[in-house]
């Protein structure tokens, strides 16, 4: 198998986001022999924006917000991917967000390129009224890069489908008319998505099952740890858990739960929404955040956010499979050791791709003006994701490569050859 051969990083290299997307995007292009002029197209985002998006607070006063779109490509479709908001977002962090965003829609082969937003504040200490007026100036900010056919954002970190509402009223006021497909993951009854809400928690149980029946093991006796209960873990969790398999530990950033025997994943859910917080659940015993991620389990899925595996931890994993439901939480340093150890790796751009492919039979269905079934909706995902789950392991087993790589040189190879095609426009 070949792997990424790294010099010595310290970690705050080892941790930046557009490096290790970078790296890894360099190191599948060579094994591409990709041609030199499209590996620099492809290598940076087409378009970067920078705003400054002032705010009335609740108390009078204006605070000013830095707020971010990249879009990394637009070769396959319109851009798409969703926007964050946290106080630490940074424009490197975007930009490898962005091209994810574009590796992982040609991963599932759905008609989009890839974009990202994000916001630098703090929403957690902001009322609602102050998160509206924002996202409706940030909308207003960047609405000339946005629409259905230019750049569709869609829930992230800390944004949900409240925050679409925001952004799709906005710009719907600005175009004078009342446009559905400029934002994913809306509310149903305004244009979503049935299945929406739940689709990146169902994409990671699909492949989940495919992991196992490729590496012959069952669902029965299946050990899952979680780090994350926000809406991507606690939809796997909730999803897992019907589908057979035992969740015996949940991490947040508060605290972590743990039941060898299993976790009531619904009681979880209620207990969390009672108490704000997976702390102090009756039915499992406290247990250390980080230490958790270590103990034995058949798999580990980090489903909050970046650098959460990296050269500090990975050794010490005892997981069969990582399925990485957030995008980037797995460093390049990471990804080699886990490599020696044997490790079977579902990359994000695969294993998360269930809430983009879900956005992308949303934006379908708003142009239609017709509404899907969630069964129908469910169907429609689970093939795309069992399949590109396929094309993903039988890619990498031709080329004598990872997942990961063999997930970047499919996508890479799909993009180039649509951009080649489309050709440079003088
Ligand atoms: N934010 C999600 C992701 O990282 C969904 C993006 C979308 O639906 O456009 O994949």
């Amino acid at each position: 198998m070949a792997t990424l051969t790294t010099p010595a990083l310290t970690l705050e290299q080892e941790t930046n986001p557009w490096e290790a997307q970078a790296s890894r995007f360099d190191f599948a292009a060579k094994k591409l022999n990709l041609d030199q002029g499209i590996w620099k197209l492809l290598r940076y985002p087409t378009r970067e924006i920078i705003v400054h998006i002032p705010v009335q607070m609740d108390d009078g006063s204006i605070e000013v917000f830095t707020g971010y779109r990249v879009q990394h490509s637009i070769a396959r479709g319109p851009a798409k991917g969703g926007i964050r908001y946290a106080p630490d977002v940074s424009l490197d962090e975007v930009r490898a967000l962005a091209s994810w965003m574009t590796w992982k829609c040609a991963v599932v082969n759905i008609p989009f390129g890839g974009a990202k937003g994000g916001v630098i504040c703090d929403p957690k200490k902001m009322s609602q009224g102050e998160l509206e007026r924002m996202t409706r100036r940030y909308t207003a900010s960047i609405i000339d890069f946005i629409g259905p056919e230019k750049d569709v954002p869609a829930p992230d970190m800390n944004t949900n489908e409240q925050t679409m509402a925001w952004i799709m009223d906005t710009y719907s006021m600005h175009m004078g008319q009342t446009s559905t497909a400029v934002v994913t993951g809306k509310p149903v009854n305004m244009g979503g998505s049935r299945g929406r809400r739940e689709a990146t928690g169902r994409g990671i149980s699909v492949v989940c099952d495919e992991a196992l029946k490729h590496l012959g093991m069952s669902i029965e006796g299946c050990r899952v740890i979680l780090q994350g209960f926000g809406n991507v873990g606690s939809n796997a969790a909730n999803i897992l858990y019907r589908k057979g398999y035992t969740i015996i530990g949940i991490t947040e950033y508060d605290g972590a739960v743990y039941n060898a025997d299993g976790i009531d994943i619904p009681a979880l859910i209620e207990h969390r929404a009672r108490a704000g917080t997976i702390n102090g659940f009756a039915k499992a015993v406290p247990a250390d955040k980080d230490e958790i991620l270590t103990r034995e389990c058949e798999i580990l899925i980090p489903a909050a956010t970046e650098n959460v595996i990296t050269s500090r931890n990975a050794a010490d994993l005892r997981c069969r499979i990582l399925c990485e439901g957030a995008n980037g939480p797995t460093t390049v340093l990471a990804d080699e050791i886990l490599a020696e150890k044997g490790v079977f790796v579902i990359p994000d751009i695969l294993a998360n791709a269930g809430g983009v492919t879900t956005s992308y039979f949303e934006w379908v269905q708003d142009r239609m003006g017709y509404f899907w079934t969630e069964s129908e909706v469910n169907q429609r995902l689970d093939t795309i994701m069992s399949e590109s789950f396929k094309d993903v392991v039988s890619y990498g087993t031709a080329h004598q490569v990872n997942n990961r790589i063999a997930a970047y040189m499919l996508a890479i190879d799909r993009v180039a050859f649509t951009t080649k095609q489309r050709g440079v426009y003088a």
